[in-house]
């Protein structure tokens, strides 16, 4: 036995209509007793006092209680025994019934003395990964286990019940060489997409479509090769700059995409984030230096999707903010090719957080606007009489080049000279650079300094509360506050 490698041997417990002891009724064992009931186990919970949940679930019919110290033979017809009690005396004496009964039991605060350890444990439905340290360090097991609640998608759930409600009828349909091919594609493909998407009852159509085509084509050419898989786009937020402040989604896309076609805008340590193998497009599109205009963007996307490639758009910010995402994904759906939109952190947001100014404020400013500050033919056609007003913050998006003329309508409109404006160049990211001053000598200020970075114009009273508030600290900080 001291020569072996592990302290213990995994499995899973089927223990629905089996009697299961539990001594003791405090956290652990409340917390024990839950998931037992929810594997449909008849629970014995034995203990003098017990737990608003273990009361209110004797009072519900759905364990048993007897309010009183164990005895040896309360392990009596037990399949498995937990000895929790708050007395490790009590939990020794238990332990020693269970074994005299051959009964499996854990003591709570002895492993070493126990016969089984319980993992900790990640449920998405019933997709279970359990994170066990063979006894060795559990606080790691349970960091372990937060890390993973956080990388795995709440509808993976969703899509290991998809899979369970088609099993049997894809092992019927489908010869066994055929079936994990097929599985592969079901969880690589639209059909993953869409139940990740939550579009459940999509997905099951098309399972249910893929399945019946999987079943005639075997049926017509057993050696058939298996057709291409569909492409798909999806059109993804990439957020201001902080790869930090990718969605969990965007990642988990970045990861399993075959093509990603990316903006000048899209922050380089985010670029970095596709995997080696897929390819990259640099489609441009930092202002008038597009590398590929958009009508051809939009024909690309069609093309490679239509190659069956997995299509990643990434797009700076939000992509349905001064993005064109919307026209970028017209052309998709004219051409009945699957997509899905994630939104990402616009700039307005990433940059007011990360300058330390609340867009909105009880006593500055009621209302946000986003507008575009971006000059066609030179010029700007804007509604100054409504964005030129106190009680709100304006915020321009590509507003650098029109800056001085932002400055003058915003004063020509009724603004004091002194209201205050601040710029934010390449924000959230370690070369952020905050430009504050006032109507009146922003246009210098911002001349004064070299960055050529995308930047974003806040205009309104919030401005002055980055003073207190601000807490980001990048290395190219220049903070006149
Ligand atoms: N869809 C994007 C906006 C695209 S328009 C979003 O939701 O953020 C491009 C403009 O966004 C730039 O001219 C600039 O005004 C702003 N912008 C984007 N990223 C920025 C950043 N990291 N710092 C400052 N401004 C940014």
């Amino acid at each position: 036995m001291s020569n072996s490698t592990y302290a213990s041997y995994p499995i899973s417990l089927r223990l629905a209509d089996q009697r299961v002891l539990m001594v003791g009724a405090g956290r652990v064992a409340t917390r024990r007793v839950e998931r037992l009931l929810a594997s449909g186990t008849h629970v014995t919970v034995v203990a003098p006092v017990a737990s608003d949940a273990i009361r209110a679930w004797a009072e519900a019919g759905a364990l048993e209680w007897l309010a009183r110290g164990a005895r040896p033979d309360d392990v009596a017809n037990c399949v498995l025994v937990f000895a929790a009690a708050n007395d490790s005396r009590v939990n020794r004496m238990i332990a020693d019934a269970a074994r005299s009964a051959g009964v499996l039991v854990q003591q709570a605060d002895d492993a070493q003395a126990s016969d089984f350890l319980v993992p900790a444990l990640i449920e998405r439905g019933p997709l279970q990964i359990a994170v066990s340290s063979d006894g060795a360090a559990p606080t790691l097991s349970r960091r372990l286990r937060a890390q993973l609640e956080t990388w795995l998608p709440r509808a993976y759930g969703d899509l290991a019940t998809l899979a369970g409600e088609f099993r049997q009828r894809v092992r019927e349909a489908l010869p066994s060489a055929e079936r994990a091919a097929f599985w592969q594609q079901v969880f690589d493909g639209p059909i993953a997409e869409k139940v990740f998407a939550g579009r459940y009852t999509e997905a099951q159509i098309d399972l249910e479509a893929a399945m019946t085509e999987a079943a005639a084509r075997v049926a017509a050419q057993p050696l058939a090769e298996s057709s291409p898989p569909v492409g798909e786009v999806y059109l993804v937020g990439g957020g201001p700059g902080d790869p930090d402040l990718l969605t969990f989604r965007a990642l988990r896309l970045m990861q399993r995409a075959d093509v990603v076609l990316y903006d000048s805008l899209v922050a380089p340590a985010i670029v970095d984030l596709v995997p080696p193998e897929a390819e990259r497009i640099h489609v441009g599109k930092r202002a008038e230096r597009h590398t590929l205009p958009q009508p051809d963007i939009n024909t690309l996307m069609v093309d490679l999707a239509r190659e069956g490639k997995r299509v990643l758009r990434l797009k700076g910010g939000d992509p349905f903010v001064f993005g064109r995402g919307g026209e970028e994904i017209a052309q998709l759906a004219e051409s009945g090719i699957a997509f899905q939109v994630v939104p990402g952190i616009t700039a307005a947001n990433g940059c007011a957080a990360y300058a330390g100014i609340p867009l909105t404020h009880r006593d500055y400013a009621q209302s946000v606007i986003f507008v575009t500050g971006h000059l066609k033919a030179g010029e700007l056609e804007l509604s100054w009489a409504e964005l030129a007003r106190p009680g709100q913050t304006v915020v321009f998006f590509m507003g650098r080049r029109a800056l001085d003329t932002i400055c003058r309508e915003m004063r020509h409109h009724g603004l004091a000279d002194d209201w205050p404006v601040a710029m934010v160049i390449d924000g959230t990211t370690q070369n952020q650079q905050l430009i504050v001053g006032t109507l009146s000598d922003m246009p210098e200020r911002v001349a004064a300094v070299d960055a050529d970075g995308p930047a974003l114009l806040i205009v309104g009273e919030v401005v002055r509360l980055h003073e207190k508030l601000n807490w980001f600290e990048p290395r190219g900080d220049i903070s006149s506050g």
